[in-house]
């Protein structure tokens, strides 16, 4: 059997089920200090805890994704078991609601914690319209619904500055006498030094996988060999106490020159002294509660902690309500946007030559497409591993399909920079970041994808694009040492950014915020735009043919 020593190790307590009351726990609310849980002692407790199969062929996601959910899952099942709660895990293949109306009925009804993913409201819907759970508040967030209505109110556009103004005033954190600690709501100013080998990068944490988890990679390796990427059991955080070592690292190793080198990125290190908890944090093995209280009480520097602060707090709680204000981007400024019909696959198929067979024929849902660009060109094999020809890509690449993850700025300015100077559709770039990365879900993917690395929103939650050519990567990263193109004389990715400024200046001309690159833009002379577009034009063709570029071809 699949599961054979978790079942065994879970048979072992099996306490009485009669009188307790019942909680369903979904795979990233897998905490009990949340909701119900956190107030019904354990001898009075049951979970339904949902391992939901088909949700994880829904995309190619990456094999590292699968094996953190379910080892992650499966720790709770067995932690809850040992203090005492009788757990029930459901294993849903197909469909849900009728597994699930089975599970319900013996226990006579369950509460919810309000799913922090679109998909899983949308499947837990009719359950909740028969009455069958209630659903209620998610309490593991920082903030509610009028936080985020009440700190926009009087702005015409939404804003996550004063939304995380808000936030630091209400809840008090790094707070002194209703003032900011250090002097200032932000220290991003002085958080942007590029790193150049001190002081030197802490190691990721080591984690010893015990039977539980070493059965789950073995079943991802069998089951789900489809998928892409490589498990690497060594760096999967499985237990609560796996994801109690990963927090002391962060805090000790990474926090202190967490907010100088915020935006650094180097070959040296893929992480640098980013924490890597976003995974847990997103499945709630990591409260969002605890970790801004603790770093907000810890000794590293102010623009450390309120670099980290303003990441949970502030980013984190914004997007999740953009999303959730949104519909999940099917609608912006009162008008529908169009949806896809079925989950896309970022591009597997054309890597693959093989359709993703997502086998919940009875489950279709696919994301929106706001296309604010009207980008259209499909993702380049390039973001599923062939070689591009620039190193910082290539690099990013490849760092993302060994690790399942790779930070912020590599994010941004490198993966999502490139997709939007060459033009790539931003709905199947979200679903490639959705496929590849951990720590990805619905609410907080979208956002990031859609509405910050491709200004497929417009201006909903950024002000202008976040493009640039070579001179960032250059004065933020390494990779150009590395690189057959000088980032001075012949990289590409600078043509491609005056050429994305030429094709896009008349919408962005209103923007205020661009008006002195749009000025230099104008100043640039004909003959050296017209070969801007011309590189521009060779890139798309050359990527998306899935060949390398080379300075001997182009330059
Ligand atoms: C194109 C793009 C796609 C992204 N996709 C995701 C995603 O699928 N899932 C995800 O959790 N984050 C996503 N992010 C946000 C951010 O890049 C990651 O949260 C972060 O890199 C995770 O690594 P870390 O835990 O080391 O974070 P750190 O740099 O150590 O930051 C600490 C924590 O702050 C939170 N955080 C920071 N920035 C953001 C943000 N913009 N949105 C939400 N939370 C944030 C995370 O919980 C993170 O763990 C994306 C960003 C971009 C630009
Ligand atoms: S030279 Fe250009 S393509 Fe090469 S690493 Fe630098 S920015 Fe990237």
């Amino acid at each position: 059997m699949r599961d054979a020593c978790f079942l065994a190790e879970l048979a072992r307590f099996e306490p009485d089920p009669d009188g307790r009351t019942w909680h369903v726990v979904l795979a990233d609310q897998l905490s009990a200090d949340i909701g119900p849980p956190a107030s019904i002692p354990p001898e009075r407790l049951g979970l339904i805890v949902v391992e939901d199969r088909g949700a994880l062929r829904r995309r190619p996601y990456h094999r590292q994704r699968i094996a953190l959910i379910l080892a992650n899952l499966r720790h709770f099942c067995l932690e809850q078991a040992r203090r005492g709660v009788a757990v029930r895990r459901v294993v849903i293949e197909g469909d849900l609601e009728h597994a699930l109306v089975r599970a319900f009925r013996a226990v006579g009804g369950a509460t919810l914690m309000r799913p922090a993913q679109w998909e899983d409201r949308q499947e837990f819907a009719p359950l909740v319209e028969a009455g069958m759970v209630r659903e209620v508040a998610h309490d593991g967030w920082l903030s509610t619904r009028d936080d985020f209505d009440g700190s926009m109110r009087s702005l015409k556009r939404w804003k996550m500055d004063s939304f995380y103004r808000h936030m630091r005033r209400r809840t008090g954190i790094l707070m002194e006498d209703g003032q900011p600690e250090g002097g200032a709501f932000s220290f991003d100013a002085e958080n942007r030094k590029p790193w150049r080998g001190d002081p030197p990068p802490p190691a990721p944490p080591h984690f010893e996988a015990d039977a539980i988890t070493r059965e789950v990679c073995d079943e991802v390796e069998r089951e789900f060999s489809e998928h892409p990427g490589q498990v690497d059991v060594g760096a999967l955080p499985a237990s609560a106490e796996d994801a109690e070592s990963l927090w002391a690292w962060a805090l000790e190793e990474c926090l202190p020159s967490f907010g100088p080198f915020e935006d650094a990125m180097t070959t040296a290190s893929p992480g640098l002294f980013h924490t890597r908890i976003s995974s847990l944090v997103n499945l709630h093995r990591l409260l969002p509660e605890r970790v801004v209280r603790d770093v907000a009480a810890s000794s590293a520097p102010i623009a450390s902690r309120e670099g980290f602060v303003r990441q949970v707090l502030g980013w984190r709680e914004y997007v999740r309500h953009v999303h959730d204000a949104t519909d999940g981007f099917r609608t912006l400024d009162g008008v529908p946007t169009p949806v896809d019909p079925s989950p896309g696959d970022g591009g597997w198929s054309r890597w693959s030559g093989e359709d993703w067979e997502n086998q919940e024929a009875s489950r279709p849902r696919g994301g929106a497409r706001p296309n604010h660009l009207e980008a259209d060109l499909p993702l380049p094999m390039a973001y599923w591993g062939r070689p591009s020809g620039l190193e910082c890509l290539d690099r990013v690449v490849a760092d993302v399909w060994r690790e399942g993850w790779s930070h912020h700025i590599t994010r941004l300015m490198v993966l999502g920079n490139i997709a939007t100077l060459i033009g790539a559709d931003p709905r199947e770039l979200t679903d490639w970041f959705w496929a590849a990365y951990t720590d990805a879900w619905d609410w907080v993917v979208e956002p990031n994808v859609l509405g910050m690395a491709t200004f497929a929103t417009g201006e909903l939650m950024t002000t202008k694009p976040y493009v640039s050519g070579a001179a960032y990567i250059h004065r933020m990263s390494d990779y150009c040492s590395e690189c057959a193109f000088d980032p001075k004389t012949n990289c590409p990715l600078t043509s491609l950014y005056w050429s994305f400024l030429d094709q896009h200046g008349e919408r962005l001309a209103r923007n205020p915020r661009m008006r002195v690159v749009l000025n230099a833009l104008a100043k640039r002379p004909s003959e050296r735009r017209a070969a801007d577009r011309e590189v521009a034009a060779d890139v798309r063709r050359t990527l998306s043919e899935g060949r390398p570029l080379s300075p001997a071809t182009r330059g």
